[in-house]
């Protein structure tokens, strides 16, 4: 079943609740104050309707709303239904009152326990909207009354109103933190599976993986022997090397972290290292990166290889965000001495909020060839970090990546 249906169901549930209960109440409240109350001689009114009003006019006019609501159900649209019984309700008992108290000298006394339903089980769809229109309307009319006729009877009803819209209130907020709660726990538990094959996944191939990768490594270590000269190269090689065998081993204990090896380093040559890799190909591609580094830059407790991991993943989105080229900057500075600050800015394709929120998900990806665990590998180590990542982006203008690290004070 998907989503939307569900919701409409339980929306359908709630209604048919709402509708029993309002039709039961507002009746029997009726003919019990109208009709049985006087025939029992309690007090000294006649039995019926009070003279001038709609009488059972308003009760044949609620009905009517029924098959319209039913309708409308049927339609898929059960949501406003509860708006047009709470708006047909206020309008028709307004008419109702103004016929009969208008012009009369009718002491005002109205209103059906009916009222007080509406308010207290407001709550009932989970919407602050139809909370706050029941509530504020149902005042409202009261006050309108009291206003009209010159009544300072309505202050009773409008009292109550309040104490019990504070209770609904009270209810609904807790409904509503509770659903949020519940919500959280399953995207979570959602996330958590999703990691769990991610898991299962890299185990299976890392192994398959891992064998090739020792071979090309002893063989670049072997050729960095034979040729001392372009030894830059090789070490470049063989590091890389290393970083595949660390993005296998990486997924693999994505769900349980290992031991990682925290000692403390200069973000400035992390980076510089980042760029340096990266830098060649971008250029081909006719993007430029800068930096502007703070000149004295705190020391931070980190683990090297997986920091360089982030910077990386980040700055590749960077760049593949600019198919047609452009400039990236990339930012370190210190705040306070407490933190430092990383920004990764590019001109590229941009996100919007919709996007933004997904990102950090397991396979969330645009791109043809992406993985989508670029960024959630990012946000799992700099979250082990006690970091934070930080996104704004704006769609066709481009995105900026704050990576904000913690200093810890050494002594
Ligand atoms: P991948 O790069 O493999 O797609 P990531 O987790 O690194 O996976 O990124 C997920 C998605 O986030 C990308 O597919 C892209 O749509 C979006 N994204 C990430 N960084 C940027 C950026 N700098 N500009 C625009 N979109 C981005
Ligand atoms: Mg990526």
């Amino acid at each position: 079943m998907d989503k939307a249906h569900m919701l409409i169901q339980e929306e359908i549930k709630a209604l048919k609740l709402f509708l029993s209960l309002f039709y039961i109440i507002f009746f029997s409240y009726d003919i019990i104050y109208y009709f049985v109350y006087p025939a029992m001689n309690i007090d000294d009114r006649s039995i019926g309707f009070p003279k001038g009003g709609l009488g059972f006019g308003m009760h044949i006019f609620m009905f009517l709303l029924l098959p319209i609501g039913i309708y409308l159900v049927k339609k898929k649209n059960p949501y406003v239904v509860k708006y047009i019984i709470f708006i047909g309700y206020t309008l028709i008992d307004l008419l109702n009152n103004m016929m009969i108290y208008l012009d009369s000298n009718q002491k005002f006394a109205s209103g059906n326990a009916v009222e007080q339903f509406l308010i207290l089980f407001s709550p009932l769809f989970v919407n602050k909207r139809y909370f706050w229109l029941v509530s504020l309307g149902m005042i409202g009319k009261y006050a309108l009354l009291g206003v009209v006729l010159h009544s300072s009877q309505v202050i009773i009803p409008i009292v109550l109103c309040v104490i019990l819209a504070i209770i609904s209130f009270i209810l609904l907020t807790r409904f509503k933190s509770y659903v949020r709660t519940i919500t959280k726990i399953f995207e979570g538990a959602q996330q958590a599976e999703k990691l769990a094959v991610v898991g299962k996944m890299a185990t299976t191939i890392a192994h398959e993986i891992r064998n090739p990768l020792t071979a090309l490594k002893g063989f670049t270590q072997l050729q960095r022997e034979k040729h001392p000269e372009d030894a830059g190269y090789y070490n470049i090689m063989v590091q890389e090397i290393e970083r595949m065998n660390t993005i296998v081993s990486e997924l693999m204990v994505l769900g349980k972290p290992k031991k990682r090896e925290y000692k403390l380093h200069n973000i400035k040559d992390i980076l510089s290292y980042v760029i340096y890799i990266v830098e060649q190909p971008a250029l081909q591609n006719g993007i430029t990166i800068s930096t502007m580094f703070d000149k004295t830059l705190p020391f931070i407790q980190c683990d090297e290889k997986q920091m360089k991991q982030v910077f990386l993943n980040i700055i590749k989105n960077a760049i593949e965000s600019m198919p047609n080229g452009g400039n990236i900057i990339v930012e370190a500075n210190s705040f306070h001495d407490n933190q430092v600050v990383v920004s990764v800015t590019d001109e590229g394709c941009g996100m919007d909020q919709e996007k933004i929120d997904k990102i950090g998900e397991a396979f969330y990806t645009t791109k043809e060839n992406g993985t989508g665990l670029g960024l959630m590998v990012t946000y799992k180590i700099i979250e082990e970090h006690q970091g934070e990542v930080a996104i704004e982006s704006k769609l066709g203008v481009g995105t900026k990546v704050n990576v904000m690290l913690p200093v810890v004070e050494t002594k």
